[in-house]
């Protein structure tokens, strides 16, 4: 059985995402502990199925040891499934993520998201940034080069359309995530999927 792994951080518009992809309303995780169990979900395929991660990084309510131990418990579980996993698909909100990343960059300090990104690339997983709530972002051009910017990815955006796929989940429009997703399955040889 093949897994989509599917991650990112409370309020992202997860839950969202997840009833378009799977034309169903889910609840998904994101208390402390549910990696162990992480939540799988059906795809369109029978043999591929959507796997709920918590993100790296602030969850309200959530103590600073238990945000630590849900981050070792998401590497571990990716480590460790990375074979099953064809494709990653991270989740950011479009119109908060340049601010947080930046907050929480500096000499001795990466953002999660970042770190997360780099992890991904680094386990060989490819990876798409699905950049939702895009019909809050006016600039949208400049901000996905700046996203592409702190993530490490050189030139304009549009040279990443496999990697950077801005969404408006609320409103159903995910096309540019299926169609890099699809490209990444094209590229593991499951055409059939
Ligand atoms: P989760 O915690 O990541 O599962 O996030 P939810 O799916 O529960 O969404 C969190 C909030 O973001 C809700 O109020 C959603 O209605 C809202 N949301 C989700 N997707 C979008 C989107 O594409 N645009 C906007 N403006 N809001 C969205």
């Amino acid at each position: 059985e093949y897994e989509i792994f599917l991650l990112g951080r409370s309020n992202v518009g997860k839950s969202t995402l997840m009833a378009e992809l799977t034309g169903h309303a889910v609840e998904t995780g994101q208390r402390p502990g549910v990696t162990q169990a992480p939540n799988h979900f059906d795809w369109t395929h029978p043999s591929m199925v959507l796997t709920d991660l918590p993100g790296f990084g602030f969850m309200a309510g959530v103590s600073e040891a238990d945000r630590e131990r849900i981050k070792t418990d998401v590497i571990q579980y990716v480590e460790r499934y990375a074979d099953h996993g064809l494709v990653a698909v991270l989740v950011v909100d479009g119109k908060a993520v340049i601010d947080i990343i930046d907050r929480h960059t500096g000499p001795d300090e990466v953002a999660h998201v970042v770190e997360l990104f780099a992890f991904l690339q680094d386990v060989g997983i490819p990876t798409v940034v699905a950049v939702n709530k895009m019909d809050k972002v006016d600039d949208r051009d400049e901000r996905l080069n700046e996203l592409c910017d702190r993530l490490g990815l050189p030139g304009p955006w549009q040279q990443w359309q496999d990697t950077i796929a801005p969404i408006t989940a609320k409103r159903g429009s995910i096309d540019a995530l299926e169609s890099a997703v699809r490209e990444h399955l094209h590229e593991a040889g499951r055409d059939d999927v």
